[in-house]
């Protein structure tokens, strides 16, 4: 268990959280514990072994205290969403976030008291901890350098630019940041992957039995993404479901694409949002495909597919 008590005046960038950083060798994105470094808490830790303190001095002579912790303790209990302020307690010291009071009808559901109402109500040395306290992007050390609060690091978490995302490659264990994995299927996959110019139409010959077609898109403004083209021939259809998915960390604000196959008179179309994924297992996140009548494939298997990704801020 880890106790707080706040001393000094408020500084509201005195304290930070340091969670357990990550490089691309070394993700794991379930972490257990942040670390906090402190001016203004003193911390006493109680027996257990997630706990643990350290002391170093900043260079004004201030005592810095560096705890890892348990972030649970910075969840409400009933939803288990990060708090933020305002924080309700009832009269015995239950704490939940001012949704659940509201969802609860001012019960405490610990054990019925009112929260949230007369003497009841706030609990602001919890709301202190909450608004003082700032931590570091884990992906710092592959270039993050954004430190939020602990609701809005939650958030960023899933998706920052920096978080490690997977190669697609069959049989390629890597897997790194974007800009990474950009340089790293230009070297080791140039041979296997097709290069794409966003904004620019261009036609692949898509082979029928071929489930995987990689891409790999540069634009000068934008940074190098990895896309793969999913191809689901599902005979007992008759046809061919394609799809296009990003690997990219977050959402691909304002990136569409557009597949066009022809066949003789007959044409078909596709206009879709990129749906992105940090790691390709095999099944694409996205609800949206073209299916491909088997007719539209040639004697050999092949068919001639127009795609355009468009991107536009
Ligand atoms: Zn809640
Ligand atoms: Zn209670
Ligand atoms: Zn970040
Ligand atoms: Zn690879």
């Amino acid at each position: 268990m880890v106790k707080f008590s706040a001393t000094g005046k408020k500084r509201s960038s005195d304290t930070v959280i340091t969670p357990r950083c990550y490089s691309d060798d070394d993700v794991e994105e379930d972490d257990e514990q942040v670390c906090l470094q402190s001016k203004r808490l003193k911390v006493e830790t109680g027996e257990s072994s997630s706990s643990s303190i350290g002391k170093q001095n900043d260079l004004s002579g201030d005592e810095l205290i560096t705890v890892r912790l348990d972030p649970d303790v910075l969840d409400c209990s009933i939803c288990f969403e990060p708090l933020v302020p305002p924080v309700f307690q009832c009269n015995n010291g239950h704490i939940c976030c001012s949704t659940c009071c509201r969802k609860m009808k001012n019960k405490c559901p610990s054990c019925s008291c009112l929260m949230g109402t007369g003497s009841s109500s706030r609990c602001l040395a919890v709301e202190k901890i909450l608004e003082s306290i700032r931590i570091t992007c884990p992906y710092a050390p592959n270039g993050c350098r954004e430190s939020f609060n602990y609701a809005e690091f939650q958030r960023h978490k899933a998706s920052c630019m920096y978080s490690p995302c997977c190669c697609p490659v069959s049989d390629c264990n890597f897997e790194g940041s974007l800009e990474r994995l950009s340089s790293h299927c230009n070297t080791m996959h140039r041979e296997s992957i097709i290069q794409v110019e966003l904004n620019s139409p261009m036609t692949i010959s898509l082979d029928r039995d071929k489930p995987i077609t990689i891409l790999h898109g540069n634009n000068s403004e934008y940074v190098g993404a990895v896309y793969i083209l999913h191809n689901n021939n599902s005979k007992s259809v008759g046809g061919c479901f394609i799809t296009l998915t990003a690997i990219y960390p977050g959402i691909q604000e304002g990136v569409k694409y557009k597949l066009i196959a022809k066949c003789r008179d007959s044409s078909l179309q596709l206009k879709a949002s990129i749906v992105s994924t940090k790691h390709w297992t095999g099944v694409s996140p996205s609800k949206d495909f073209l299916l491909v009548p088997h007719d539209f494939f040639d004697t050999t298997g092949l068919l001639n597919l127009n795609l355009l990704i468009t991107w536009s801020d």
